[in-house]
């Protein structure tokens, strides 16, 4: 096995990896490793903005921010870690624009912003606009942008690197074990601190806005440690992904004016939520667009609605509600070039001329690996630190998205944390010592990659992926009960078994063995999976993205805490602990849109 020895090492090179590294490495030697080539990760594919209460257009503050984020997340948000994120946005805005992020304007030069679903001002209840956006390219630009800085700050990367285990001594993170794909060789990197950013898992299910590459694996090596997963059961669903892809239809489209349409031709958000509409937050549409599927108000008795961003339709609409602004093809072909462009190549449909046909679609994880506000690890429900070990971005909880996370506050979410891990990363590797490595470091992982790369049974992993794929989107979906869930669990038992002793893969070679490296990501979703449906079975109220048809009431009393879900030590059984929420200005209140 090749051997690398760096102080900080960031796994994954998305908007949070892509930070860390940035700001670890002015302090430290840090090295960044990545499955992807760094500007393929999924961040590139973010639209719609960055929320910051910059109040460039119109009046903010970031306590609205704070709050909206507290609420959105239906009360589950550390409220701590929710003020950081909104006061810290401002500066992490302007800092990206300092390193040349081109940013849309407005007329006097500062940077645009728009609407967003759950974004208000808390006076009058009214949306704000607080995203700011370079077109709808947004994470695009922010992923270049910011690799352009780590290039110039000489951060090593190690490109189409696949980490496949993390190592502990004693406790601590002391380094990862990882297959250069175009050779097959294993790679064993010692570090003295190590950031998980490898980003979410919307690949367990079937419909989703996700890239192939979203397999969890991060989340999937800390849990294998020993570590626990934190509020797994909040995934949530965007409620527009293109029909019949489930690419997603950014809510910019909404935030500019488009509504959403059933089958009956009414404009039904009026019906959920009478203030804010078609910009509630995420887990009330997704809900309110499934019980009109469900009523049977699909477009001609379909699974699918309508997203109608047509000029016409939009100014209507805007004029009823009293607005001066109108909408022409003109910028809609700018605003959204992205999703014009999408929605011709893969629906063929022209959303300047046409209504949208959509679905909710998996999209976003609010829960990962947990961490304290430094990014910093922790292992119980005590928040101990775990020396060395560190986590940003979508893999993490830190957890400032609850129960349900606000749209634009993704990508605020790896600048602000992805920044402070980098910078807490960067420091410890700096003062600690070197943790030595174990004697059978790699040892364990060279054998399992081994079995899979020869396993020769009946079942391939593209069909237990589409199983896992069908039993969590039928099961562990929009909406749960504990019969479905149960099943579920159980089902993916049983998958996780036929994972371990039926398998079967064509590829025996080592170079670029994506087979074999579909099948070890199998086993992370599987693992994921997993753990995503035990604690929802568990958790029986419905709060944000967890939404329960045998409890259909949030339940403070019971249930205003995180789970941390971790394997047992001696077998594959998951323990569920909890802890409480970090509560601040906010008490619980029932949420109104
Ligand atoms: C289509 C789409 C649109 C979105 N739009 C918005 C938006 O407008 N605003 C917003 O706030 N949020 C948006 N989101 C959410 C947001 O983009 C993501 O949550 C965020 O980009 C995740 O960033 P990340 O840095 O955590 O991970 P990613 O950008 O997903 O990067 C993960 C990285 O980890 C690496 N990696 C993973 N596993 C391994 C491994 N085993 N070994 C080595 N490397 C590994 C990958 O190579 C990659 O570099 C959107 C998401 C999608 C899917």
């Amino acid at each position: 096995m090749k051997q690398h020895q760096y102080e900080a090492l960031i796994v994954g090179a998305g908007g949070a990896g892509l930070m860390a590294a940035l700001h670890a490495s002015q302090r430290a030697k840090t090295a960044v490793l990545s499955k992807l080539y760094p500007t393929r990760s999924h961040t590139g594919a973010a639209l719609g903005g960055i929320g910051a209460a910059l109040g460039n257009l119109e009046e903010d503050k970031w306590e609205w921010h704070a709050f909206d984020t507290v609420k959105g997340g239906d009360y589950l948000v550390d409220q701590d870690a929710a003020d950081i994120l909104a006061k810290e946005a401002i500066d992490a805005v302007i800092e990206l624009e300092h390193f040349g992020l081109p940013f849309d304007r407005t007329p006097e030069g500062k940077i645009s912003q728009r609407r967003f679903g759950g974004h208000t001002n808390n006076d009058t209840g009214k949306p704000v606009r607080r995203a700011c956006h370079a077109a709808d390219r947004t994470g695009h630009m922010i992923l270049q942008t910011l690799y352009q800085q780590c290039i110039k700050n000489n951060v090593a990367f190690f490109d189409e690197f696949h980490v496949v285990d993390l190592i502990l001594n004693n406790g601590k993170a002391c380094g990862v074990v990882a297959v250069q794909i175009g050779t097959g060789e294993l790679h064993l990197f010692h570090a003295k601190s190590i950031v998980f950013a490898t980003g979410g898992w919307g690949k367990c299910w079937e419909t989703t806005s996700n890239a192939h590459s979203l397999t969890g694996d991060g989340s999937a090596l800390t849990y294998r440690a020993g570590l626990p997963l934190e509020d797994m059961e909040f995934y949530q669903f965007h409620p527009t992904g293109l029909y019949p892809t489930g690419f997603l239809i950014t809510e910019g489209v909404r935030g500019e004016g488009g509504v959403l349409i059933n089958g009956k031709g009414q404009r039904f958000m009026e019906k959920y939520a009478p203030k804010i509409k078609d910009l509630a937050s995420r887990d009330v549409v997704s809900r309110a667009i499934t019980l009109e599927l469900r009523a049977g108000n699909g477009i001609n008795g379909k699974r699918y609605l309508y997203l109608d961003l047509r000029p016409e339709t939009v100014n209507r609409y805007l004029a009823e509600a009293g607005e001066s602004r109108r909408i022409d093809a003109h910028f809609i072909e700018t605003k959204l070039a992205e999703t014009c462009d999408q929605a011709r190549t893969y629906a063929g449909i022209d959303p300047v001329h046409e209504p949208m046909p959509i679905q909710p679609t998996a999209h976003y994880a609010m829960g990962g690996i947990p961490t304290n506000n430094d990014g910093q690890g922790i292992s119980d429900a005590q928040n101990t630190v775990v020396p060395g070990l560190y986590a940003a971005g979508e893999c993490a909880c830190v957890s400032v998205h609850g129960a349900n996370r606000l749209g634009t506050n993704s990508l605020v979410d790896l600048v602000v944390f992805g920044r402070r891990a980098g910078k807490h990363a960067g420091d410890y590797a700096k003062g600690a010592d070197w943790t030595p490595l174990p004697a059978d470091a790699g040892k364990h992982i060279e054998a399992e990659l081994n079995r899979l790369r020869n396993a020769n049974g009946k079942v391939k992993p593209y069909t237990l992926r589409q199983k896992m794929q069908q039993v969590m989107m039928d099961k562990v979906g929009v909406f749960r009960n504990e019969a479905d869930m149960k099943q579920a669990v159980e089902d993916l038992r049983e998958m996780k078994r036929q994972f371990k002793t039926e398998l079967g893969i064509d590829d025996r070679g080592l170079k670029f063995n994506t087979d074999m490296l579909e099948a070890w990501e199998l086993g992370a979703l599987l693992d994921v999976a997993e753990v995503t449906a035990y604690s929802a079975l568990h958790r029986t109220e419905s709060r944000g993205g967890h939404a329960r048809e045998d409890y259909e009431k949030r339940d403070d009393v019971n249930w205003l805490k995180h789970t941390l879900a971790s394997k047992s030590a001696d077998s594959d059984e998951i323990k569920l602990d909890y802890k409480p929420v970090v509560m601040g200005r906010h008490q619980p209140k029932e949420r109104v849109y």
